[in-house]
């Protein structure tokens, strides 16, 4: 019964009984793992809006060609990503009380010129107790500024993740999503939210219906030929178009990005749906959050919110969003 008011006339007080909902404050104070972010090359405000968030540790991801200004790559130019990586850690952990753990590889966006070298110099590398996976890689579609061919993008996310087994790391890989058609831009804007020359996209050398799904596909038959169990596999930038396949058809992990739902189209929905027809056991989430996209350090604690609204149980919120990339990266111990 809601409680006499002495309101002059009936509101929604008078009519909603007291104890309708239960708040579920747990939520506010949850703690969360960010499984793929680039927050090293984010603004210390940024970073410090992950520590305000509630954020308990985080996987921070050196790979990426968006930071390496010449193309093609080389290794050196890659190792410079790691090494700045390595270089920042302590110093962003020691500020913010998070935790930091470091995935370190080699992408295909771009092609590199001697990716043996890279691979060469990587054992070392994940060798570091902070180094906590390897990635990210996997077969891009289609490359910025210059074609790589199949086969030696095959040979690159291999050789990666041989290493990986050989340090009990896991990998993650960068799923190419399904994107729709956006908006036709004018011409010389480029894409509005992706500070990247857009317009240097080469033409595909991964051909067919569906590029982005066999992309992942190459890459598990990659992690075979390389030893690497799928239960030691994360596809990142999971979405509609390979969570089927991922959670349905293999044992690897499916981590939903949400940072960037206007590229995308992927939400807190896509999250709660996969929870709903696979479990929560192998389901993560990630802001993949990057100086040179508009991306949103609040969205994996949005998500948090947006899943018990959808009808998500807590535990298995807890379970995505912090036991699931804690137990695999060995993060917040
Ligand atoms: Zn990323």
């Amino acid at each position: 019964m809601a409680p006499p008011y002495p309101t002059q006339r009936p509101t929604d007080a008078t009519h909603l009984p007291a104890d309708e909902f239960d708040l579920p404050t747990e939520l506010l104070n949850l703690p969360w793992i960010d499984s793929h972010t680039h927050a090293q090359t984010l603004s210390w405000a940024d970073r410090e809006r992950y520590s305000l968030a509630g954020c308990r540790a985080m996987v921070m991801v050196a790979s990426g060609y968006h930071w390496t200004p010449y193309k093609p790559v080389t290794a050196a130019d890659v190792r410079y990503l790691w090494d700045d990586a390595i270089n920042r850690r302590r110093a962003i952990e020691r500020n913010h009380f998070f935790e930091a753990g470091l995935a370190l590889g080699a992408h295909t966006g771009v092609r590199i010129e001697n990716p043996a070298e890279l691979v060469g110099s990587m054992a070392d590398y994940c060798g570091l107790d902070e180094v906590v996976a390897v990635g990210e890689t996997g077969i891009t579609p289609a490359q910025h500024v210059e074609s790589w061919d199949l086969d030696a993008q095959f040979e690159l996310v291999r050789a990666q993740m041989e290493l990986a087994d050989e340090h009990d790391l896991p990998v993650i890989l960068h799923t190419p999503n399904a994107t729709g058609e956006g908006p036709d831009y004018r011409p010389g804007v480029g894409l509005p939210g992706f500070e990247l020359n857009t317009e240097l996209a080469e033409e595909p050398v991964l051909t067919g219906e569906n590029p982005a799904l066999e992309a992942v596909e190459i890459d598990v038959d990659a992690a075979h030929e390389a030893g690497l169990a799928e239960e030691r596999v994360v596809a990142s930038h999971a979405d509609p178009n390979n969570v089927d396949y991922l959670l349905g058809e293999t044992d690897c992990y499916a981590s939903f990005t949400v940072g960037y739902e206007w590229l995308t189209g992927v939400t807190a929905a896509d999250v709660a749906a996969a929870i709903e027809e696979y479990g929560p056991e192998r389901v993560l989430v990630e802001t993949d959050c990057a100086n040179v996209l508009d991306t949103d350090v609040f969205s994996v604690k949005r998500t948090i919110l947006e899943l018990y609204r959808l009808g998500i149980d807590i535990d298995d919120i807890r379970q995505v969003v912090f036991e699931n990339p804690r137990s695999v990266y060995g993060l917040a111990d």
